[in-house]
């Protein structure tokens, strides 16, 4: 599996690891859109959003966010969690990824 996030996840990409737990791996985004932009990703290769179908997981990776925003110390000051999918959405890494953006006052257009 050539997968780039899967290669991270296999530590064979390096990456600064945030959070890890049984089914999630959360790291930090190589290019940051805010002062703080970590990528949460299910450890299974789920390719976007429509493919998520797995209850447990959904909430792994919402818990993931949580924990996330409390180690890097935005919990208080808050955040933005967000998926991209597909082409109109730009998504362009094709395993599913949570970005968790804060640090700052985020713009407030969403799109
Ligand atoms: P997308 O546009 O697919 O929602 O976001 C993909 C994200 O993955 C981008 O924010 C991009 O900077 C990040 N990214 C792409 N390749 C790598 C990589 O090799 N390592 C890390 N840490 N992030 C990456
Ligand atoms: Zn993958």
């Amino acid at each position: 599996m050539n997968c780039i996030f899967c290669r991270i996840i296999r530590g064979e990409i390096p990456s600064t690891k945030v959070y890890e737990d049984d089914l999630t791996f959360a790291f930090e985004d190589i290019e940051p859109q805010a002062k703080v932009h970590t990528l949460v990703v299910p450890k299974e290769h789920i390719e976007n959003l429509n493919d998520m179908k797995d209850q447990s997981l959904w909430f792994a990776m919402l818990k993931a966010a949580q924990e996330v925003a409390k180690r890097k110390g935005i919990e208080k000051s808050g955040y933005r969690a967000v998926i991209n999918c597909g082409p109109d959405g730009t998504q362009i890494v094709p395993h599913l990824h949570l970005h968790v953006l804060g640090g700052e006052l985020l713009d407030s257009q969403m799109g």
